[in-house]
């Protein structure tokens, strides 16, 4: 059979990354984004090889940008596409592996719409106007959520009544599941260990962040809960906050539910301790320059970082190492070296050169010898995707 090709979509409310994949190659043949979807500047960028290039979508929604794709995908690929894989950010309590979207599935994730608001419907979108275009393909759901189905009741459940549980679904679901699996197999592969048999704490940190306790190839437990809001401190996300701050400031302030909603999802994390940004290089070249709300943003961000991996722990039988992964994890030996200064009680300590050394897609071991591993490894979640479509095809 020849080498396969497939098409990964993350459709976003209004914009689209989506990347081409053939299963016998580590890069991907085509990979862009179309962006500003249903604006004036609407526009779709795109790199392949060493070329990329950029056309303007003018007013374009979804529609109109899978339909531009898809003559660059013909010209790109020798051979035919097999499939298409769509990134779908919740997948409930239904969806604990990747499957094939038909009226059934797509029904179910509009279903979970309500547990995904923002994102749900626009990866429905993507899924439709593909599903459209390319009526012919096997098109696969992979689900952020699905990795985190592994979760023991004791770290899924929320201490509130049972019927909420029951009947409305309320529960921690956990997400980035694609990219905590992706670099917890690459950590085991990295490290000559078995996936099966090694336990790893991984730290994806990027706009939005998150921990992970992965024991034996599941997840055993993660930060973020019913919705990508609880947990770390994020770029504009609070993430943890006593739940008593909504009622606090109703009362106090007079704020309605939507008002603190978006405090909480826009305005807070680095953004809001800052006073200055809810971009990490941003906020390290301010403290560099003596910015105390930069300095503060940096500190409370690691320190919460390092309470969860510690909390983490409790999840594994054992501990083989910790993963530093997304745009920040990748990036910044600033943010690696603060939060493991936290964690001496895990005898973490890193090794400073390497620590250096790991920055834009290097990776690696980072600790210092005779200490627990700590590794940074560049995330692929579209690479990831291709598998889980590639194993639904097979
Ligand atoms: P997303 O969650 O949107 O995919 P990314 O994983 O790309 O986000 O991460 C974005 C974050 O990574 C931003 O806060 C950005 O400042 C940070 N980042 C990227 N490069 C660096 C760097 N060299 N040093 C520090 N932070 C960086």
């Amino acid at each position: 059979m020849p080498a396969r090709n497939i098409l990964v979509i993350n459709c976003g409310s209004s914009s689209i990354k989506f990347a081409l994949a053939n299963e016998e190659r580590s890069d991907f043949l085509l990979h862009g984004l179309a962006e500003r979807l249903g604006s004036p500047e609407a526009v779709l960028h795109w790199q392949r090889g060493e070329q990329s290039d950029s056309q303007d979508l003018a007013g374009g929604a979804h529609e109109a940008a899978l339909a531009r794709l898809l003559p660059l995908v013909e010209q790109t690929l020798e051979g035919p596409l097999h499939a298409i894989g769509h990134r779908v950010v919740h997948g409930g309590e239904r969806f604990t592996q990747a499957c094939r979207i038909d009226a059934e599935v797509r029904q179910a994730i509009r279903a979970t719409a309500p547990l995904a608001p923002l994102h749900n419907p626009a990866n429905l979108l993507g899924i439709e106007a593909a599903m459209a275009l390319y009526p012919q393909l096997p098109h696969i759901a992979v689900f952020d959520t699905a990795f985190h189905q592994s979760l023991p009741p004791r770290a899924y459940r929320y201490a509130v009544p049972d019927a909420l549980y029951r009947e409305q679904h309320v529960r921690r679901y956990g997400f980035h599941g694609t990219s905590h699996r992706y670099v917890s197999h690459q950590a085991a592969e990295m490290s000559g260990l078995a996936v099966g048999d090694s336990n790893w704490l991984s730290a994806h940190l990027g706009n939005g962040s998150s921990t992970c306790a992965i024991a034996n190839g599941q997840s055993r437990d993660t930060s973020m809960g019913l919705t990508p809001l609880e947990g770390l401190v994020m770029g504009t996300r609070s993430g943890d906050v006593d739940p008593n701050l909504h009622s606090h400031l109703a009362r106090t302030l007079g704020w309605s539910l939507e008002k603190i909603d978006h405090m909480l999802n826009n305005d807070s994390g680095l953004l809001g301790l800052s006073g200055l940004s809810n971009d990490m290089r941003t906020l390290e070249q301010a403290r560099e320059q003596g910015h105390a709300g930069a300095a503060l943003a940096i500190e409370v961000f690691c320190y919460r970082l390092a309470k969860s991996l510690a909390a983490m722990t409790c999840a594994l039988p054992r501990l083989d190492g910790i993963i530093f992964t997304g745009g920040i994890g990748e990036n910044s030996p600033l943010v690696r070296n603060l939060t493991v200064q936290h964690l001496h009680v895990l005898d973490l300590q890193l090794d400073g050169a390497a620590n250096a050394r790991c920055v834009r897609g290097v990776g690696g071991p980072i600790h210092a010898a005779g200490h627990p591993r700590v590794l940074v490894i560049p995330t692929n979640e579209e690479r990831q995707i291709a598998l889980d479509t590639l194993a639904v095809l097979d």
